[in-house]
């Protein structure tokens, strides 16, 4: 998945938290004298963070932070909730369950000319409305999965996940104890374009009410699967964060006894060098899809489920073969906590080396020059942690962000 969650965090009306004051004990009401700040940087990996500067007289502290199995349809909901992928339920966001695919009005539009199906922008509109009619709230793409495919296929994330009551397995997010408590914090939201969470974040520190500002930057992701990681439009994106989030500091320390940042982000980037046509080698076998077998094909790792005796063996002599990648056996996602109850994400996963795309896949149909979804453990894919704090708790991996900030806050 291109992470492109495009525009910042995940709330619709974040001044709905907003604009109170914290009632201490003893029932006094006055201002909070602490801040923390949250800052997510999408895909500013461990490796980008050795090699650029960033904001290194704030950050006294910076260590690698370890990822997940997945996209940030994975490792968001494992920041929010503090658990493996396998208690949330989160993975990828298209799965082979045509008894509740929601796609099955789509198939007439696969009659419509590719040439105007398959536009981005197209698919894009076709999106927004599914989404609408569907009255999903949550991150919602159809990306490139065929006409044919979508009514067999459900989608994952269909809340969002930074409401209440949005993680599949029921888990608490890092914001549910605030807001039971009526901790007034600052959330970004997803939907609006990223100057505006930056706006939104500096007249919410500005008020000097809020406990916790919670600050998404997803155009980085953006930057870096356009342009690799070595592109001079990635130090330019990260010199343009250190002087947004310089403004926001000072007037933090302005309006607060003591500022504590916290930056961190979901996962790295790796530089494309090669691609894989796994799709054509499976579909060498013969094999049909929808009676056979099913697949998803994401830009990194391809999930089968198989239909008909037999299918297995087969698909499974293609990709044992396929270079460029291999199949995970169980331990293996076990170790890294993807094996899922029920096997929901497909019977057999294939995951691309670091630096093959898949291509064509459901993801998309050309080579970009990033792209993220690989071996959690390889350097590339690791996470970024660094604070201005020198007694905080460390978080080890993306699951300890939650602990870690309501350690900050008291919680
Ligand atoms: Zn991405």
């Amino acid at each position: 998945m291109l992470s492109l969650r495009i525009a910042s965090v995940r709330v619709k009306n974040a001044s709905e938290f907003l604009g109170g004051c914290l009632i201490r004990e003893g029932g006094g009401v006055s201002s909070p004298r602490r801040l923390v700040l949250a800052i997510f940087v999408d895909a500013f990996g461990w490796e980008l963070a050795r090699r650029i500067p960033f904001l290194d007289d704030v950050l006294v502290h910076k260590a690698p932070l370890q990822t997940v199995c997945g996209y940030s349809s994975t490792c968001d909901p494992t920041i929010l909730t503090g658990v493996a992928p396998r208690q949330h339920g989160h993975f990828s966001f298209f799965v082979y369950d045509p008894p509740r695919s929601p796609f099955r009005p789509l198939r007439a539009l696969g009659l419509l000319p590719s040439a105007v199906a398959d536009r981005a922008r197209v698919r894009s509109w076709i999106s927004r409305g599914v989404g609408a009619l569907l009255g999903w709230n949550g991150y919602f793409q159809l990306y490139n999965v065929p006409w044919n495919c979508l009514p067999m296929m459900d989608y994952i994330e269909k809340k969002d996940i930074y409401f209440p009551g949005g993680i599949l397995g029921g888990q608490k997010t890092v914001f549910d104890p605030l807001r039971e408590r009526g901790i007034p914090f600052s959330l970004s939201d997803w939907r609006r374009p990223e100057v505006e969470n930056l706006s939104r974040l500096k007249n919410d520190v500005s008020q000097g009410n809020i406990a916790l500002g919670w600050l998404f930057l997803a155009s980085l992701d953006a930057v870096l699967h356009d342009h690799g990681t070595t592109g001079a439009a990635v130090v330019d994106r990260l010199r343009w964060y250190e002087e947004r989030l310089r403004e926001i500091l000072e007037i933090a320390r302005s309006r607060y006894d003591e500022v504590r940042v916290h930056v961190f982000s979901d996962h790295g980037m790796t530089d494309v060098t090669s691609t894989c046509d796994l799709m054509s080698q499976v579909q060498s076998t013969g094999l049909r899809f929808g009676h056979d077998y099913a697949a998803v094909y994401d830009s990194t790792m391809a999930r089968f489920w198989y239909l008909k005796d037999g299918a297995g063996l087969r698909i499974e002599a293609v990709l044992a073969g396929a270079k460029g990648g291999r199949m995970l056996d169980q331990r293996q996602l076990q170790e890294w906590g993807v094996d899922f109850p029920g096997q929901r994400y497909g019977h057999r996963f294939w995951l691309a080396d670091p630096g093959v795309l898949i291509v064509p896949s459901h993801m998309g149909l050309k080579p970009i020059p990033g792209m993220h979804g690989y071996a959690p453990d390889d350097k590339d894919s690791i996470a970024f942690y660094g604070t201005s704090t020198i007694d905080a708790p460390r978080p080890i991996g993306l699951a300890d962000l939650k602990g870690v900030v309501l350690s900050e806050l008291g919680l």
